[in-house]
């Protein structure tokens, strides 16, 4: 069964996000009852290396410690033991937001425990789901999204005009309480920067005080809406770097700036020494690999055969390994 609680340790509105494990071993549901009663939900350090969720719901906490919250609350403490070591998660844990209903994992202690949130909030008849991340490259805040009903679209145009549509990867907890509430995943660019806390610390607060969701269409013109239509993956046999000539796959250092940027057919991403091969595969939101729709290889150059869209391109070698290179997106009319 998982841990709830109805009151948080004082210590918890001033720990740094390292030492929050002494405080919160193990991860837990704190349900806080504020004035309107169905329970606005936010959940943070799913991955424990990704500190701005946290931190923007230590702000909001703190704001109300004297007030009443005009909202029940209910937050979920993800991996406090990843983020002791400043890790998305530890070498025996699965990926916490890879767990949750719909994921194609094994059946773990985890999945169950993720299981039992959503079965939990369901029976609160949460108001709706934010879960806050940070990513690694040079990327601007946005939205994510599982459904394009017109309440998600109102809930993601309240952090910003960009907002991102996907289906995959599967077992994310905003894909499981899409199920059941309206949810979104928040994007908050990279952990440690200010205006990231404040960002999503402006936006929890708000949602907080929100009365209801419009179902009410967002004006067209208010956002922008991305489908993530591929992945983009550095082939297992190949050693690429950023600055050892001698790679495989020498790739281009100004790569994060291709981020939500339309990039031309041609536009170039780095040099490959070995011949003929592509570096690269990319695989569709079907599972489907179609890397030659988008990649090209000649003259040694690796570069996009049609315009596209990347997101989360960064220069972190350990998180290319890990996730991928990129995504591939492309514009939604809704
Ligand atoms: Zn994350």
């Amino acid at each position: 069964m998982i841990k709830q609680q109805d009151f948080f340790p004082p210590g918890l509105l001033t720990t740094t996000v390292e030492s929050l494990h002494s405080l919160v071993p193990e991860a837990t549901l704190f349900h806080l009852e504020g004035t309107q009663k169905t329970p606005l939900f936010i959940s943070v350090l799913l991955h424990g290396n990704e500190t701005t969720g946290f931190l923007a719901l230590q702000k909001l906490l703190l704001k109300h410690q004297q007030q009443s919250l005009p909202r029940s609350l209910t937050f979920f403490l993800g991996n406090t033991k990843a983020a002791s070591q400043g890790l998305r998660h530890l070498e025996n844990q699965p990926d916490f937001n890879r767990i949750w209903p719909g994921t194609e994992l094994a059946d773990t202690a985890e999945s169950r425990m993720a299981q039992e949130i959503i079965d939990i909030m369901h029976q609160k008849k949460v108001f709706a789901s934010i879960d806050v991340h940070n990513n690694t490259g040079l990327n601007p805040h946005y939205a994510c999204i599982n459904k394009t009903d017109n309440q998600f679209l109102q809930l993601a145009n309240l952090f910003g005009r960009l907002i991102v549509y996907f289906i995959r990867p599967k077992g994310v907890q905003s894909a499981a309480f899409a199920e059941i509430c309206p949810a979104v995943t928040l994007e908050c660019g990279k952990p440690g920067q200010a205006h990231g806390i404040d960002h999503a610390f402006e936006y929890l607060n708000s949602c907080l005080h929100l009365s209801n969701l419009s179902d009410q269409a967002v004006p067209t013109q208010d956002m922008a809406v991305y489908y993530t239509v591929a992945r983009v993956k550095v082939n297992d046999n190949i050693d690429y770097s950023f600055d050892d000539p001698k790679a495989d796959l020498l790739l281009d250092k100004e790569l994060e700036r291709m981020n939500f940027t339309d990039m031309p057919a041609g536009t170039q991403l780095g040099t490959v020494l070995k011949k003929n091969c592509c570096p690269v595969s990319v695989e569709d939101e079907k599972g489907n690999i179609v890397t030659d729709q988008f990649f090209l290889v000649s003259d040694r150059t690796l570069s996009f055969k049609k315009t596209a869209m990347p997101s989360m391109l960064t220069l972190d070698e350990r998180v290319i390994k890990q996730d991928c290179l990129c995504y591939l997106m492309e514009r939604m009319s809704l």
